[in-house]
């Protein structure tokens, strides 16, 4: 059965004039949350009439969904083209040049969409690689490990650096919540994490022009 996602599917598609003043798009077609997820991700790449895509992934998380994907999306007569990330020298996958070079590398022509399998990382490389190659980005979170899978934020390590790069929002976002549920704990406790430090940062920022004025008070020659 599937969770609950409250009016979410009210929101895909739209644009939204905000009390902000600006308008802001939401450009999810689809979003599923459910034990049958990856079935689902197969049947909307199929609506989609896309027949060659694209997979991103790691070794844990091939395993975790990505392998049961990729049958699920060769049996619906689909051309997969899957990447493996490796891990650095540390053990770890980052979103580096060299992730991003990974990923590319098996872009065809005629590649409609790429499907970022696992967790933040993933879907930072994922989603620049798709902003920059016109490539549709799908999501299939294996993890509760961030907040920002419909981001449009990539944050990515340059020359040994972490910068921020535009990239762009997934058109699908198709959890399994099961698997997400039998993450790694660690995980899901890094997703917890950065959903309290943006509730901390959006307090700072609201109240950081009073907080600059007795700054600056306090600071004035007397
Ligand atoms: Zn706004």
């Amino acid at each position: 059965m599937g969770m609950d996602t409250g009016n979410i599917a009210d929101w895909l598609g739209k644009s939204i004039d905000c009390a902000c003043g600006q308008r802001h798009e939401v450009p999810i077609r689809r979003v599923v949350i459910e034990h049958g997820a990856l079935r689902a991700a197969a049947d909307y790449v199929r609506e989609r009439g896309w027949s060659d895509v694209a997979l991103v992934a790691d070794k844990r998380t091939l395993e975790a969904a990505g392998q049961r994907l990729e049958t699920l999306l060769t049996e619906a007569g689909c051309s997969v083209a899957r990447t493996v990330l490796p891990p650095d020298e540390l053990g770890d996958v980052i979103a580096d040049e060299r992730s991003i070079v990974q990923a590319m590398l098996n872009l065809r022509d005629g590649t409609a969409a790429v499907l970022a399998v696992g967790s933040g990382t993933i879907h930072d490389v994922v989603r620049f690689v798709c902003s920059r190659t016109g490539k549709a980005f799908v999501s299939v979170p294996t993890a509760a490990s961030v907040d920002g899978f419909s981001s449009v934020g990539a944050p990515l390590i340059i020359q040994g650096f972490k910068q921020s790069h535009s990239g762009l929002c997934a058109r699908g976002d198709l959890c399994r919540s099961r698997r997400a549920r039998q993450a790694p704990r660690e995980l899901t406790a890094a997703g917890f994490g950065d959903m309290l430090g943006k509730a901390t940062s959006l307090a700072t920022g609201s109240s950081a022009p009073s907080y600059k004025r007795s700054i600056t008070a306090s600071c004035a020659p007397i």
